[in-house]
């Protein structure tokens, strides 16, 4: 397969019906938006994204817990992108606690170091960013230090997003960056057509490609369009330590219910860093109640231009929902890029 318009005019020559594929990646939501391949891709192929961006599907539930360890007189420190996500007694950046902004897990351990006050990390991220954290903790951060671990994994909601049905998804475009970390094998157990793709627009047109021509064949495997940074068994180094802190336990995502084995928790020996169990804080679940339809957006069934509120009461700098929040959320990206479909 050659490249640019070569993929773009075999695209063309393939698509024989509708198709519509989801990817899993906020990464590839703003590739796509930015270099605006949306608008040159055959009108029956459809792409759409799934739940990729790990601070919109962080539920209200654990922003509060946040907010309530703030209350409780801790520093928190989490990444900018949190900030200003909504729970239901406001966002991070609203309230009057000492909330501090991080570009990591080692930053926030570096304000532990320097101070005598609890510090808690809100460690959110799906398995890019979980190994870092155990990383961290396997080095004996300070005692002043913990965190609320709001980690998931992509497989299972992956898993519950094909047994619902509810998207009527075609094949599914793998995260790239995910891949890198925990490689691709515990894809291969879905029997539905699943490409690995890289980020440059050329990268997204061959994984569209590859995903038409394997349902036209009749297959559902998982092919590698990103072999420059993906090997099937993934970083081993980085998944063991990653697994030698925490495990899986069942938990929800905002917009899905609860799937099994979705979530890290620390193991019973880390649980000296569990900040909701050195505070006695609960994680609490919440309804969703306003008219955000960010749980739509989140499982492929509605775009961010469906939201009544999309662009008017809810924007970039006055956010309603998390996935106007994010630079990876759906709604801020179809914002600043003037995405439609
Ligand atoms: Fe939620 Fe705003 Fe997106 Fe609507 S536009 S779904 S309110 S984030």
């Amino acid at each position: 397969m050659a490249e640019g318009k070569d993929i773009k005019k075999a695209l063309d020559d393939i698509v024989d019906r509708k198709y519509t594929f989801m990817h899993i990646c906020g990464t590839h939501e703003a590739a796509i938006a930015k270099s605006g391949l949306r608008s040159i891709l055959p009108d029956d192929l459809k792409i759409v994204m799934g739940p990729g961006c790990p601070v919109c599907i962080t539920p209200q539930g654990e922003i509060d817990a946040a907010i309530e360890m703030a209350e409780k007189g801790c520093i928190v420190a989490t990444y900018g992108d949190l900030m200003r996500v909504p729970g239901t007694k406001g966002s991070l950046d609203s309230i009057d606690g000492d909330v501090r902004v991080v570009q990591g897990v080692h930053k926030a351990v570096e304000i532990a170091e320097k101070t005598d006050k609890e510090v808690v990390f809100i460690s959110v991220g799906f398995e890019t960013t979980a190994p870092t954290v155990a990383a961290a903790l396997l080095t004996n951060p300070p005692e002043n230090f913990s965190i609320v671990c709001c980690h998931r994994f992509v497989p299972p909601a992956m898993k519950y997003l094909l047994e619902q049905g509810e998207a009527q998804i075609d094949g599914f475009m793998l995260p790239g960056h995910v891949c890198v970390v925990a490689g691709y094998e515990d894809y291969e157990k879905f029997r539905v057509p699943q490409v690995v793709a890289g980020f440059e627009a050329d990268d997204i047109l061959l994984g569209l490609y590859m995903l038409v021509k394997q349902v036209k064949e009749g297959r559902a495997e998982v092919e590698n369009a990103y072999p420059r940074a993906v090997s099937r068994e993934g970083n081993k180094k980085a998944m063991e330590m990653m697994y030698r802190v925490f495990e899986s336990h069942d938990v929800d995502w905002r917009g899905f219910p609860v799937i099994p084995d979705s979530g890290l928790k620390l193991k019973p020996e880390f649980e000296k860093y569990d900040a909701l169990k050195k505070f006695n804080v609960e994680i609490r679940h919440v309804e969703k109640h306003s008219a955000c339809i960010c749980d739509k957006v989140l499982r492929g069934v509605a775009d961010p231009t469906d939201c009544r509120l999309f662009g008017k009461a809810c924007t970039p700098q006055k956010p309603v929902g998390p996935c106007m929040v994010s630079h990876e959320g759906a709604c801020k990206i179809w914002a600043l890029y003037n995405q439609k479909r």
